[in-house]
């Protein structure tokens, strides 16, 4: 994408956003169901602009809200997120809520093919935005909000450092707007649960005939994961409780910077679902998985592979070997091969090294002062020069070690950030590493993160040339 074009785009993004908020100051603040309904169509009027404009600057392909039975009651509103309602002769249950941008035309067109009926009970998986976000449309008076107990705590951090978690976030997710919503039904931290499920626990309850059971599984998505299963139809609604995609390797605890995950927890919780035997998987993102013995093999084989790299980082540890070792040797064997697009296997070895070690790895005096390497790289840039540091950047980069340039360019940069051949050999350093990125395993957040550091260094090189 250009600069321009990129400009162009947050702006309209900005834009939709800032609308949104107006809207939902204007109507949300007042609870009457008849403004709430004024409220639903201008929130999907500005989301539908929103997409529009999400897919014409292609900032992200926008996955169309529309709606699918999985049978006869269940009904699905697909998206970015998926919603699902469940109608029963006694009410209807909702598990997750979408993206705030989407749900409202969610709603409406569910509401459409299913019957009309009080909702009775909100299930949310976690609470990530993309999965609690419509809740506000949802909600009606004598509805149910069901979370796990930790819930309201991870909403709360969450809330808390979302002002650092943000700017981190839109490194890695460009098409989020420059700032979060802060009013109205946008902004991010006020679902109140009526009901907490806790670990190791269940809520089971029949309604109309249905018989549900609201079954928290640790170890995934943050601390309050929690999935809904319909034994009598052996549907398993798993929110992100696999991840984005099914199946693939988990993020053990992602580079976007929460909390820990736990791998023991998680290998415990896929069990659970093993044991289960589900006939149809319904994640919150794409399609459901139909078949009971594909997904006990999937299941299987990503139990298996989390199992398989969290036993080789204990052994590696045990004998003495370094993070780095370990992050360079583990791989998964050919018959544990999953997707890694979403989690890494090197970045699961260093999570689960740091999960027990935390961050003192007695290597260095150093790393228990607040003095930081990068405060002598001047020195080193005095006494070797910085061509020659540049050229010692450049043999890496002929021999095939770009992060083995980057460090030293690192050194380079720091003391002179306009040294225009560093940041050239910056630029093809991390061209080789995205190009690797992009032919190994594709993973979505290398692959940001790399264009993001790219787009960067040539706007340095733009700066640069202009003094
Ligand atoms: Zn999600």
């Amino acid at each position: 994408m250009s600069d321009s074009g990129s400009i162009r785009t947050r702006t309209v993004i900005l834009g939709a956003a800032a609308l949104l908020v107006v809207v939902g100051v204007i109507f949300f603040l007042v609870s009457d169901s008849a403004q709430k309904a004024v409220s639903a169509r201008a929130a999907e009027a500005v989301g539908n602009y929103a997409e529009k404009m999400m897919e014409e600057n292609s900032i992200m392909e926008v996955i169309p809200v529309d709606v699918r039975q999985i049978n006869d009651y269940i009904f699905q509103a697909t998206g970015i997120s998926n919603t699902v309602l469940i109608s029963t002769q006694e009410g209807n249950v909702v598990f997750d809520t979408g993206l705030a941008i989407q749900a409202a035309k969610q709603k409406r067109m569910l509401e459409e093919v299913a019957p009309d009926q009080p909702v009775t009970h909100i299930i949310l998986s976690h609470s990530h935005q993309d999965h609690a976000g419509g809740t506000p449309f949802w909600a009606e008076e004598g509805s149910e909000i069901v979370t796990h107990r930790q819930f309201p705590e991870e909403q709360r951090y969450l809330k808390q450092l979302e002002p650092y978690l943000y700017q981190r976030n839109r490194l890695l997710f460009p098409w989020m707007p420059e700032s979060p919503p802060e009013v109205g039904f946008m902004a991010y931290g006020h679902v109140v649960p009526t009901t907490l499920v806790d670990d190791y626990s269940s809520l089971v309850f029949e309604q109309g005939g249905v018989r549900f059971e609201v079954l928290p599984m640790p170890g995934a998505e943050g601390a309050d994961n929690l999935t809904l299963w319909l034994p009598d139809e052996k549907i398993f609604f798993a929110g992100d409780f696999f991840g984005p995609y099914f199946p693939q390797f988990p993020n053990i605890f992602t580079m976007r910077g929460e909390k820990f995950r736990k791998p023991i927890e998680y290998i415990e919780s896929l069990n659970r679902v093993l044991a289960l035997e589900p006939e149809m998987v319904v994640p919150s993102h794409l399609d459901p998985v139909v078949g009971r013995e594909r997904i006990r093999e999937e299941v299987t084989r990503i139990r298996d592979a989390v199992q398989y790299v969290h036993d080789q980082v204990v052994k590696g540890m045990i004998e003495g070997k370094t993070v780095y070792q370990l992050m360079d040797e583990i791989h998964l064997p050919p018959e544990l091969d999953l997707s890694q697009k979403h989690g890494k296997v090197s970045w699961a070895v260093r999570s689960i090294w740091e999960y027990y070690a935390t961050w003192f790895h007695m290597e260095s005096t150093t790393e228990l002062y607040s003095v930081p390497r990068s405060a002598v790289y001047a020195d080193l840039v005095d006494t070797a020069g910085a061509d020659r540091l540049t050229q010692k950047a450049q043999e890496y980069i002929a021999s095939g070690k770009p992060v083995h340039a980057l460090h030293v360019l690192e050194v380079t940069l720091e003391s002179q950030p306009n040294h225009r051949a560093a940041l050239e050999a910056r630029r093809e350093a991390l061209e080789i590493l995205l190009a690797r990125a992009k032919a190994e395993t594709a993973n979505s957040y290398e692959l940001r993160w790399l264009n993001h550091r790219i787009e960067l260094t040539n706007q340095q090189l733009g700066e640069s040339r202009a003094q």
